[in-house]
């Protein structure tokens, strides 16, 4: 498989359609708290604008519920505002998605015009990948650009119709997109060894099919945050009230078996920060996993666990990581996260972010310039990591007969 890239395009001069992923944090009063992913696109923008291109962007927004369509907490107002001031340039605003005045504004660019979409959510076409929503978009451009890594998990219609009625030549992959697909494709199958996946969050369940495929290919996975307690009670220890997954505690012994049977080596937290209670408001307990009472819960890995992990980090030439050890939002259970970060960071190893919770803890921590690579997409690169082929990667990629 591989992508059709934007360097591969006669673009000059063309409408460009850029689906892109703007799905920021907002605070409560709406102002964007983390731009990241709306600095991430930047590249493909000013390559359509130095080609003198009439740029068409677009983009979801949270997730606006039917029958509360339009509401102006999901509007992508504040992102056009912040594309204004990283790019110094004006942006047109669209009143809504597929609107026959919003096609008029599109085919009536100029060149080096920049419009953005409303919240492509606002119609329901986005995620029922219609395709007469789809065609209304493919009337706006001659070029289809997709360089919403993040949204490319997803058939909706502005990743996975959409592209249908462009011909080759006339779409491929931004970017944003092509970094993110290559440097996975690149760690899945040229991982420079030893490989580790440190894997944390709250439940097995989101990471099942991820992990059974990394351990065939990793050579030492590390097991933190809630999803750790699954693993554990598996092995018969008392979890106490943490967070387990009765349903999948033959899924986790089997990863298990698995890891034995071709040594890939396993490591699971040795104690705790538990609690009675989810509350940063109650004394807290730092135990050895034996010794978890039963009625009180875990809530970040302890200080034994955080020698124990970077000690297995030590060798490590690539590591992956994806979720938190701890409930990282409050304060007394965010060290094991905060940890783990500062090991990764200091490390000489190529490592590789990924999930929207695992980004903020490197955030926090100020480790994100140590990082190699931080993805844009949680969810995207989850389902990379279990070798699927994301309907937005498949719409732009060479088809290989
Ligand atoms: P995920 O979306 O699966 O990556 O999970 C991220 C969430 O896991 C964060 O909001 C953490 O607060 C939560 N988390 C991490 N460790 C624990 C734990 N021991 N118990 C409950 N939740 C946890």
């Amino acid at each position: 498989m591989e992508l059709y890239s934007i360097k591969e395009l006669d673009i000059d001069n063309k409408r460009v359609f850029i689906r892109c992923d703007f799905n920021v944090p907002k605070d409560e009063f709406g102002n964007i708290t983390d731009d990241r992913r709306i600095r991430a696109a930047l590249p493909t923008i000013r390559y359509c604008m130095d080609r003198d291109c009439k740029i068409i962007l677009a983009s979801h927004f949270g997730r606006p519920k039917a029958g509360a369509w339009n509401e102006e907490k999901d509007s992508l107002k504040p992102v056009a505002k912040r594309l204004h001031s990283l790019l110094k340039k004006d942006i047109i605003m669209a009143e809504n998605v597929v609107g026959d005045d919003t096609i008029a504004l599109a085919q009536g660019l100029e060149e080096g015009d920049i419009l953005l979409l409303e919240n492509l959510r606002y119609n329901p076409g986005e995620t029922g990948n219609d395709s007469e929503f789809a065609s209304r978009l493919a009337s706006m451009a001659d070029i289809y650009i997709n360089d919403a890594f993040g949204a490319s998990h997803r058939k909706h219609g502005s990743i996975y119709a959409l592209p249908a009625y462009f011909k080759e030549g006339e779409k491929a992959a931004g970017f944003l997109m092509q970094k993110e697909v290559n440097f996975f494709d690149k760690m899945i199958k040229k991982p420079s060894r030893p490989f580790v996946a440190v894997v944390g969050g709250s439940k097995v369940s989101g990471k099942l099919q991820a992990l059974e495929n990394l351990i065939e290919k990793v050579d030492k996975v590390i097991i933190g945050g809630g999803m750790a307690f699954t693993f554990l009670k598996a092995q018969g220890y008392e979890v106490g009230t943490s967070l387990v997954e009765d349903d999948l505690l033959e899924a986790a012994t089997r990863i298990m078996v698995r890891a034995r049977e071709l040594d890939v080596k396993f490591y699971l937290p040795v104690d705790l920060v538990v609690a009675p209670e989810f509350s940063d408001e109650v004394p807290v307990k730092f135990l050895p996993i034996q010794e978890v009472p039963k009625e009180w819960m875990g809530l970040d890995v302890g200080p034994a666990t955080n020698r124990l992990f970077r000690e297995a980090l030590n060798d490590a030439q690539t590591i992956l990581w994806n979720g938190p050890m701890g409930v990282y939002e409050m304060d007394i259970y965010s060290k094991g996260s905060f940890m783990m970060s500062h090991y990764i960071a200091e490390s000489h190893a190529t490592t590789i972010v990924g999930g929207g919770d695992t980004a903020d803890v490197a955030q926090r921590a100020g480790d994100v310039d140590e990082m190699t690579f931080i993805s844009t997409g949680g969810g995207a690169s989850l389902e990379l990591l279990e070798g699927k082929l994301l309907p937005g990667v498949e719409a732009v990629s060479k088809k290989i007969s």
